[in-house]
């Protein structure tokens, strides 16, 4: 008979229950394969003869965390003049770049990500390639390319630029949609992402204020990708297009800057999600950014950065479901996504237990993987971050990845302070 493969056992640790939002002390974690096979108090751990042993005494152990918005293709230094990163890389260097900001991701204790739109169809390789393992990375929901309105802004530039724009014009009509669906399912999406309102740096005549789609559209988007399994993102920063999203029943709601009262409300009882990308929305324009943006985007960006505090309060005090988004590397680089939980907790004024959750638990229910990952019990994926001391005293310790002292995605250990580890 094959012998059975030891166990992995972290043995002696606190660990963060992120369905009740407590932490549990001298908990004993038993893995085996890829799973978390038992959980409980250590006195009732038995030992196996061949259990490879961990002991994490005075250590936390939180699920490994989930950023909901990532674009692993793009570099942060991109987003100083994105024309010009886009027209000079060729395609294939898009899958190296998302590879390495995987794994940055990874080392930083978030062993899910979910890929918010590509220029390139690299992200469902990439996520295959993590899955037969043939690289260390997170797990991957992508969305490959997204779905756009064309007429969201007025053309500008060479037009070379936008062709390549024009890449991503779907026919108008709800058939039109409904084909632009299927094909990216086709080009191997998990979700679909789209967007209903203008960006902020989409172009200088992108309006926020804007509803993009009429709603029989996006009522056909919703329904076409249920069918198939999916779900949707809507970006949404301007208030009709966050309620028209809302209206149409999209799962998540991404930036959702200025979320209006109303639309709170529906998105409580409908159960939808609000991704804040606070790094995003909060960051401060770079002195290099100001140089390279017309003055009417750089406005635009600070009224929206003024507003978006308390939108996103005023949605949180009234239950709305928050899962962790950056929106990396917008405006902060890959590896760095513990910073939204600092942000939650300052702007939103959470607790840190409740956005430990919005990291872990409520993350996995937005991107609907609750049944497989988001907190540590028996069944679940045994993704795991062990943390030196206690982030429910100090997120701060999540920031520094020598902090994190273990990663173990599916059962196995991926990084240990910092580094990814690729042999054990
Ligand atoms: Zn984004």
């Amino acid at each position: 008979m094959p012998q059975e493969k030891s166990r992995l056992i972290i043995k002696s640790g606190n660990v963060f229950d992120s369905v009740k939002g407590i932490l549990k002390e001298n908990q004993t974690i038993v893995i085996r394969e890829n799973k978390i096979q038992w959980c409980g108090e250590d006195d009732a751990f038995e030992k196996e003869t061949n259990d490879k042993i961990i002991d994490v005494k005075g250590k936390t152990i939180i699920p490994g965390m989930i950023d909901c918005h990532v674009h692993l293709e793009y570099l942060h230094e991109f987003f100083s003049n994105i024309e010009r990163a886009i027209l000079r890389n060729k395609e294939a260097m898009f899958g190296y770049y998302a590879l390495k900001n995987a794994q940055e991701h990874l080392k930083s204790g978030f062993t899910t990500l979910r890929d918010c739109g590509s220029q390139t169809l690299a992200p469902a390789s990439l996520r295959k390639v993590f899955d037969n393992g043939l690289f260390l990375g997170p797990r991957l929901i992508v969305a490959q390319r997204g779905i756009f309105q064309w007429g969201d802004q007025e053309e500008f530039g060479p037009q070379d630029w936008i062709n390549y724009l024009r890449k991503d014009e779907v026919i108008s009509g709800p058939d039109g949609i409904i084909h632009a669906v299927r094909d990216q399912k086709r080009n191997g999406a998990d979700f679909i992402k789209t967007t209903t309102t203008g960006g902020v740096l989409h172009g200088q005549d992108s309006k926020v204020e804007l509803s993009l789609w009429n709603i029989d559209e996006l009522k056909a988007m919703v329904l076409e990708a249920e069918r198939l399994g999916m779900h949707v993102a809507a970006h949404a920063h301007g208030s009709l297009g966050i309620h028209n999203a809302v209206q149409a029943n999209i799962h998540t709601i991404e930036h959702g800057t200025l979320i209006t009262e109303e639309t709170a409300s529906i998105m409580v009882k409908k159960g939808l999600y609000l991704v804040p990308t606070q790094s995003a929305m909060t960051a401060e324009f770079s002195s290099e950014m100001k140089k390279t943006f017309p003055p009417e985007v750089i406005e635009k960006g600070e009224y929206l950065a003024k507003e978006v505090i308390e939108h996103h309060k005023m949605a949180f005090d009234k239950g709305v479901n928050i899962a962790l988004g950056t929106d990396a590397p917008v405006a902060s680089a890959h590896g760095n996504s513990a910073q939204e939980l600092i942000l939650m907790v300052k702007n939103m004024r959470m607790t840190i237990a409740e956005a430990l959750q919005a990291a872990t638990i409520n993350a996995a229910r937005a991107i609907r993987m609750e049944d497989k990952i988001g907190s540590i019990e028996e069944g679940k994926f045994a993704d795991l971050v062990v943390v030196n001391g206690n982030p429910l005293e100090d997120l701060t310790l999540l920031q520094k990845s020598n902090n994190l002292h273990h990663i173990i995605k599916d059962g196995r250990i991926v990084a240990e302070q910092g580094k990814i580890t690729y042999f054990n």
